[in-house]
């Protein structure tokens, strides 16, 4: 049933009621319910991270209240409630399971509390509309009485209970869409701040760490500066919210309108001698950042038609993740070399290995990109052990594309890729508020083919609908725009790719497989379509145990292989479950699935060139 707009704001209270048992409690008040019965419900998946959750089976006991008393109310769906009509204010209360340290959901302990909005309110079912008031409390005891709240959800005014900065208190939203979007840090945490085109950023720092969190905010700070440059200097958000928890071993971050949370290992925060050219685990940390603040433009506000508004109760089927996800992905670690946080150099090696993990990966000639997009429900965010060989990776592989797309548009018009971001962001992002319009499937397209002048047809045609081979594509440009390429074999399993090696190490044997520790030797956990392990008849969940008679470990492994020229014909041990299989086994030939990079320092004698690479990296190419 349909309401007239309701005025009245849903007003939550959100209690962090036991750390021990990590339970939050939450009351919400609707003070028009349904006059037939009010039904409310959770979302089942967050924005961002394409896969259904199923936020409410943490959802322990709920009861609703009149002020007549206790309510009838019972499940409609696995995430959705329906309360027996009354008249007057309708009160809810219910208690959440919150133990999941990912950014994607709630966590609660003794430590901290970390809280999406999208795994602990419900929304009032014809009342998404109207404006939400939150009022956070603290834990009890003296334990607690130094945690501060950070988030980019707003305070209510002093005068209306409004939290203190960073405080416990009032916050408030003009709508469901917008409380959930705002994730919650709470606990104890170090704070940094620095301004962006006259817009104040906020770096909330968690967990254990010993890192420069000078060096972390100033490199921050260029990075974003060179974002916003990129979008007209104007930031799309009255504040900017960096959440980050650090953690022994972890990896992830997921985007919001105004913020992001992220989750990173704590060797890969910079330490006080971190080199000027950050190591390998800084820089990808910083990539991470400039990942998720690019989402800031392309995704959160330039959003496909299927996000506008999000149906949080079922998938949401959409063509464009390799815009939304394989773009930002192109631009996450552009923007670090444009801002001079990392050297080309370094730039250039991560392309490399980007090259290298989709050439060695079987599925991205397989699936097409639009069909990875699509189908991310099913198969990105549920991977098996025969993904690498059946699945198109939209991150990577239209990271490349866009690359392609790039240089295609540098090389034959006065345009770039970035042109067209802007334009995307003047017709889409610009105008947008929270139910604004999105793109509709073919928009992309047509608008790159209209900015740039060129034809695009055949270009989207191949890329996006069909498996296409788009690394020998940019080998191909590449010497147009300075860059120096190496196609070879790899050292080792350890070898990703990034550099020119001299020598180009040589072509050694090659069983086709990846494996992991296991105590009885290396256990497969991907045999590769066409490989020598494949034809041989190993199966990914094979525990290898003996080539040629000599015991074969996860750690040995690529010395053993070392000793076996290639088509040399033996003799694999391995088991299946608890049966010994003995399988004849012919070794193959390294493949030249691995690619190193690198600035062409002869090529500034050709002024085109070194025009070309300049106007791409934002400086020049270094004799
Ligand atoms: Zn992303």
């Amino acid at each position: 049933m349909s309401r007239a707009k309701s005025s009245h704001p849903i007003h939550y209270t959100l209690r962090l009621a036991n750390p021990h048992a990590h339970i939050l409690r939450v009351s919400m008040t609707v003070m028009q319910p349904d006059p037939a019965g009010q039904r409310f419900s959770l979302p089942t998946w967050i924005p961002g991270s394409y896969l259904i959750r199923e936020f409410a089976k943490h959802i322990v006991t709920l009861q609703a209240d009149t002020e007549a008393g206790p309510l009838p109310i019972h499940k409609t769906d696995k995430h959705s409630w329906q309360a027996a009509p009354c008249d007057g204010p309708l009160t809810l209360s219910y208690d959440i399971y919150a133990y999941d340290l990912s950014v994607r959901s709630a966590y609660f302990d003794a430590h901290r509390a970390f809280i999406n909005g999208s795994s602990v309110f419900l929304s009032v079912t014809g009342q998404e509309h109207s404006p939400c008031h939150v009022d956070i409390i603290a834990p009890p005891g003296k334990h607690y009485q130094n945690w501060r709240v950070a988030t980019a959800l707003p305070r209510r005014k002093k005068s209306a209970g409004g939290a203190p900065a960073l405080g416990f208190g009032g916050y408030q939203a003009p709508n469901y869409d917008a409380l959930i979007d705002h994730p919650l840090e709470i606990g104890h945490f170090e704070t940094r701040q620095f301004t962006a085109a006259g817009t104040v950023h906020h770096l909330i720092i968690s967990g254990v760490h010993h890192a420069d969190l000078d060096r972390l905010c100033a490199d921050t700070a260029k990075i974003c500066q060179a974002h916003l440059d990129l979008f007209g200097g104007r930031a799309p958000f009255g504040e900017y919210w960096f959440l980050l928890h650090v953690v022994g071993d972890g990896y992830g971050g997921l985007e919001h309108r105004d913020s992001t949370a992220l989750l990173a290992s704590r060797n890969d925060l910079p330490t006080s001698h971190e080199p000027l050219a950050p190591s390998n685990g800084y820089r990808q940390l910083l990539g991470l950042i400039s990942h998720e603040y690019f989402h800031a433009w392309n995704v959160k506000r330039i959003k496909p038609a299927a996000y506008a508004p999000y149906d949080l109760s079922k998938e949401a089927y959409t063509k464009l993740l390799w815009a939304f996800e394989g773009i930002t992905s192109y631009y996450d670690e552009l923007m670090l070399v444009r801002s001079g946080v990392i050297p080309p150099e370094d730039y250039l090696a991560g392309l490399a290995e980007t090259l290298t993990l989709t050439t060695r990966f079987p599925g991205n000639s397989i699936q097409t990109l639009e069909e990875a997009s699509f189908d991310t429900w099913i198969k990105y965010y549920r991977p098996d052990e025969n993904s690498p060989n059946a699945h198109a990776n939209y991150y990577g592989k239209g990271g490349l594309v866009s690359w392609l797309l790039d240089w295609t548009l540098r090389q034959h018009t006065n345009k770039s890729l970035d042109d067209v971001m802007r334009a995307l962001w003047q017709r889409y992002g610009e105008p947008f508020d929270t139910h604004g319009e999105g793109m509709a499937e073919n928009a992309w397209e047509r608008l790159a083919s209209q900015i740039s002048g060129l034809n695009l047809t055949v270009f989207f045609d191949t890329h996006l609908r069909t498996p296409s081979d788009v690394v020998s594509a940019l080998l191909d440009i590449a010497p147009h725009f300075g860059v120096n390429t190496q196609r070879r074999a790899a050292k080792d399993s350890q070898d990703r790719g990034g550099k020119i090696l001299h020598p180009a190490p040589p072509i050694g044997s090659h069983l086709g497989i990846r494996t992991s520790a296991d105590p009885l030797g290396a256990k497969l956990t991907t045999v590769f379509t066409g490989s020598a392990a494949e034809r041989a008849g190993l199966a990914a969940g094979d525990v290898l145990i003996a080539l040629d008679h000599l015991r074969i470990t996860h750690s040995n492994l690529d010395k053993q292989l070392t000793h076996l020229p290639p088509e040399s014909n033996l003799t694999a041990h391995a088991f299946r479950r608890d049966q010994l299989l003995t399988l004849p086994l012919k070794l193959a030939h390294t493949p030249l699935d691995t690619f190193g990079l690198a600035p062409n320092p002869q090529a500034d004698s050709d002024a085109d060139t070194q025009k070309r690479y300049s106007a791409w990296l934002g400086s020049g190419i270094e004799k």
